[in-house]
């Protein structure tokens, strides 16, 4: 380990920002992060997330590298989640118990070809059961709520899903503490026009240097990095505590695919519509309906759930839809096109990245 720590500048303090800035911090770095937004925004897409684990669900519009990266993340959280808690961080509410697909009886072809998409493309992995055809009977004794409703669904046993806004305050809380104790900062309403190898460039003209900049503004960093563009998604957040669900349920439908994810307190998000389209303004009267609609036709016990929040942000996203972690032919590290995935993804991606630096900067351990 070198005696001077190796100093890391980190332009954007969302979901991939957040994570890298405490990993580099464990490796034994000093770590600078800079946002455009305050600590408590929630514009971007990391606070907007459904924030589901959803490998096998999500190979519907993803490829295996996607899923082993979903796997292997899937092991990881609870460990991270761990250790943020035993560095004083909140406990994060994060559930390892399968997501339920059911399709009203008049999409049940639509469900049989999400099936068959799925079938086709399940890796080979000796991950054990990653998919289960369910009757009436079986999703009654899963989702009691649900009993009688449909005659037929899907069961992705391995699948979880965690509490993003108790993540970003967990991780805020351990950030605090472990920069202020390696003399790093965490720069809030402080946006990065420009990210070099080591440097970053803020809109005031300022340059800060450090060993090695990396930039995780998400849909921020559009206009260096060629492609980037945002997918926009719409989440609906409802208060219903006299209904229990479980785990998330995926509704198909032959026009959307709308999911229901449990929060703790009686909470539950109800997302996401997927629109190319850089508008990242407030939810429309269709998307509404649509989500509404959705939770509504699962169970009309949901008519009296409480509409806390809509909300809509924009995925970062590349045209082949897949992301890069590490740096790019003129030396600039990047995490970013995270997509659809990045709750998903993050840990085996950060992991990644992180080990790649601490080589890259010959520090012994990567954590
Ligand atoms: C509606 C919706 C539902 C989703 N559901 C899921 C899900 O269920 N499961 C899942 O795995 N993923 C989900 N995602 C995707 C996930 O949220 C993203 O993949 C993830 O947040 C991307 O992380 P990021 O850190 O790259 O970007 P972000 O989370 O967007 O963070 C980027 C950060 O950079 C900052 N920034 C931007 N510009 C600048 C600048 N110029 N200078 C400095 N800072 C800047 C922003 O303020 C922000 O803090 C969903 C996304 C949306 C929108």
């Amino acid at each position: 380990m070198p005696a001077v720590l190796p100093h890391i500048g980190i332009a954007g303090a969302g979901l991939a920002g957040r994570l890298l800035a405490w990993r580099l911090l464990r490796a034994g770095c000093r770590v600078t992060l800079f946002d455009a937004h305050a600590r408590g925004d929630r514009s971007s897409a990391g606070p907007t997330a459904a924030a589901m684990l959803s490998p096998t669900a999500e190979l519907a519009v993803a490829d295996s590298g996607i899923h082993a990266l979903g796997m292997a993340s899937l092991e990881l959280w609870p460990q991270w989640l761990q250790q943020l808690h035993a560095q004083g961080g909140r406990e994060v509410y994060f559930r390892r118990e399968g997501t339920l697909v059911v399709a009203h009886a008049a999409d049940r072809g639509s469900l049989d070809h999400y099936a068959a998409l799925l079938r086709a493309r399940l890796p080979n992995t000796g991950d054990g059961v990653l998919l289960e055809a369910l009757d009436e009977v079986r999703i009654g004794a899963l989702e009691p709520l649900l009993a009688g409703r449909f005659a037929s669904g899907l069961y992705l046993p391995q699948e979880g899903q965690l509490a993003n806004d108790q993540l970003y305050a967990a991780l805020q809380t351990v950030l605090d503490a472990g920069l202020a104790a390696v003399g790093g900062a965490w720069h809030e309403n402080c946006a990065i026009v420009s990210v070099e190898p080591r440097a970053l460039r803020d809109a005031h003209g300022g340059c800060h240097r450090f060993d090695l900049a990396v930039d995780c503004r998400g849909v921020g960093a559009r206009a260096e990095l060629p492609g980037l563009h945002g997918v926009r998604g719409e989440v609906m957040t409802v208060s219903a505590p006299a209904v229990s669900l479980r785990r998330p349920v995926r509704l198909i439908h032959p026009r959307y695919a709308i999911y229901v994810a449990p929060r703790p307190g009686g909470q539950f998000i109800v997302g996401a519509t997927e629109l190319d389209s850089e508008d990242a303004g407030a939810p429309t009267l269709r998307s509404t309906l649509e989500l509404g609609s959705a939770l509504y036709s699962l169970h009309a016990e949901f008519g009296e759930a409480r509409v806390q929040r809509l909300a809509a942000s924009l995925r970062p996203a590349l045209p082949d839809r897949q992301p890069v972690a590490g740096p790019d032919a003129e030396g600039v590290w990047r995490i970013n096109g995270l997509f659809r995935h990045g709750y998903l993804i993050a840990p085996a991606l950060v992991q990644r990245a992180a080990g790649a630096i601490a080589e890259a900067l010959e520090l012994r351990d990567a954590a």
